[in-house]
């Protein structure tokens, strides 16, 4: 400690305020633990400013706007202008909205809020940097801390952010002109749903990808759904191409090198890159060592089931642990872990964590794909139901895509699902309450589904799997 430096105390320290940080800092509050939320930026972390609120306020904008450009077969005739500024100053108003709404939530709930940069100065010590001259610093002892500083985008060889032409989604997400044209390295989730937005405001995109696909980990008729629309709209893909570099070109623009497996070069000349390779926990710059602590080989803090590291008292969440790296991951063990701070019998169970992709058409999935429930030991019964033969789905005249269930072909309990198709981020929903509570595929067949609606896919799906689909051909 400095000399003069007087430590405060508090029961639980929370290191961060993103989904996971400020929603355990709450939780824990309500449970009458005395909570610090320490944030050295905006609270809301990357989800609320720079991650799935502004990218997803971005992509319903110009959803809006392409939806009435492209409904001449509707009958639809407009002539639609997009103002980028505005758009921009909306997103930004609704994310404003939200993270003012998380002030207010950690104040009323009797959360204390410090505003600085932290580091551990010991097992059960905190030092906090204000920032800005003359902010000083303080020190925070605890008894437990969470740590919750989330991730940063991974900067690749020769493509720093801060040189003008290079963006990462941070900076992709402020853009206030569109792009001309656009190089973007890494076709994972999030290269391809800015892609996808990016293409249908007339920016020419250019995805380059290592692997041999778009979307690791997702089953090829689902990514081909995706794939095919993305081209669709104009956007191309080089496979088994890894970025190596780029230079300023004449026209302002900026030329993008790759090479593939077999060391042979390509270029791709663009306006700007977009690196999108993924990204990395923010773990570097908290002086671990201090705490005990220590990365495993991704990176991460290895926890148990309470969400617990190696060191008693401190916690780890969110994309700081292992797991997704997603928002509703990280706040629901930031609720688990505070629930055991306060001597809850509380643990994390995986078995449902929803994903979704916000390209067009979405893609969702929850739970086990068929190959997985058959390496599990499971002799899975699979029904499907495609959006072409949804009437809601065609009378928006979007009916791209299939809803499929994995169910345990004895018992019928629900094991997995994969939608992709329209609002698949929303009917995934049913289904991971399926697999979270057990439930079969008869009790979705038998739940009496509002008609006409996508949703009804589900039951059809679930139909499907027993045999005896009504909408489509039980084969
Ligand atoms: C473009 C984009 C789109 C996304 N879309 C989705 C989506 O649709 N759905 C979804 O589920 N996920 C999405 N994600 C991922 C999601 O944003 C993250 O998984 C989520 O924010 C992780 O939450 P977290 O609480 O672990 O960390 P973060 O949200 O990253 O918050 C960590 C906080 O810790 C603070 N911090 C870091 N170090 C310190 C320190 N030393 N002292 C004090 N504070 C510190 C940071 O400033 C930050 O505010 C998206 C991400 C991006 C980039």
């Amino acid at each position: 400690m400095v000399v003069g430096d007087v430590a405060t105390g508090t029961e639980l320290a929370v290191v961060g305020a993103g989904p996971g940080g400020y929603v355990a800092a709450i939780r824990a509050a309500q449970l009458g633990v005395d909570t610090t939320l320490i944030e050295k930026d905006e609270l809301g972390g990357t989800c609320l400013n720079v991650g799935c609120i502004p990218s997803k306020a971005l992509i319903h904008a110009t959803n809006v706007g392409y939806e009435a450009d492209t409904a001449e077969e509707m009958g639809i005739h407009a002539d639609v202008k997009v103002d980028m500024e505005q758009m921009v100053d909306w997103k930004d108003g609704v994310v404003d909205q939200l993270t003012s709404g998380v002030e207010k939530l950690c104040k009323a709930n009797g959360v204390n809020i410090v505003h600085g940069r932290a580091e551990f100065a010991g097992e059960n010590r905190l030092r906090v940097a204000h920032g800005g001259e003359g902010q000083g610093s303080e020190t925070i002892e605890f008894e437990q801390c969470v740590v919750a500083t989330g991730s940063r985008p991974i900067e690749i060889p020769g493509f720093a952010y801060d040189d003008d032409p290079v963006l990462d989604s941070t900076q992709l997400l402020a853009l206030e002109q569109v792009p001309r044209s656009l190089v973007v390295v890494g076709g994972g989730y999030i290269g391809m749903e800015l892609s996808t937005i990016l293409a249908k405001m007339g920016c020419d995109v250019t995805v380059v990808e290592m692997m041999d696909d778009i979307l690791p980990g997702y089953e090829e008729d689902v990514k081909r759904v995706v794939r095919k629309r993305a081209e669709e709209l104009g956007v191309d893909f080089y496979f088994g191409q890894a970025a190596k570099g780029w230079e300023r070109a004449d026209d302002a623009g900026i030329v993008v090198t790759t090479e593939n497996e077999d060391g042979e070069e390509s270029t791709f000349d663009a306006e700007k890159a977009f690196v999108a390779v993924g990204r990395q926990p923010v773990l570097d710059t908290l002086n671990l060592d201090a705490a005990g602590l220590e990365p495993n080989e991704q990176g991460r803090l290895e926890t148990d089931h309470t969400g617990e590291t190696n060191v008693d008292g401190i916690f780890a969440i969110g994309d700081v642990a292992p797991g997704p790296q997603l928002a509703h991951k990280a706040s629901k063990e930031g609720q688990v872990v505070a629930e055991v701070v306060a001597g809850e019998p509380a643990a994390m169970d995986y078995q449902a964590v929803p994903a979704a992709v916000f390209t067009d058409p979405e893609i969702a999935t929850v739970g086990l794909t068929q190959a997985e429930a058959e390496e599990e030991g499971f002799t899975p019964a699979v029904g499907k139901f495609p959006f072409s033969a949804s009437g809601r789905a065609l009378t928006t005249n979007d009916h791209e895509g299939f809803v499929r269930i994995v169910a345990d072909g004895d018992s019928g309990f629900i094991l997995g699902a994969q939608i992709v198709g329209p609002e698949a981020s929303e009917l995934i929903a049913e289904l991971g309450l399926a697999v979270e509570m057990g439930a079969t595929l008869e009790d979705i067949a038998a739940t009496i589904h509002t008609h006409p609606t996508l949703s009804e896919g589900v039951m059809e799906a679930a139909e499907h799997a027993l045999g005896h689909a009504i909408h489509t051909l039980n084969r």
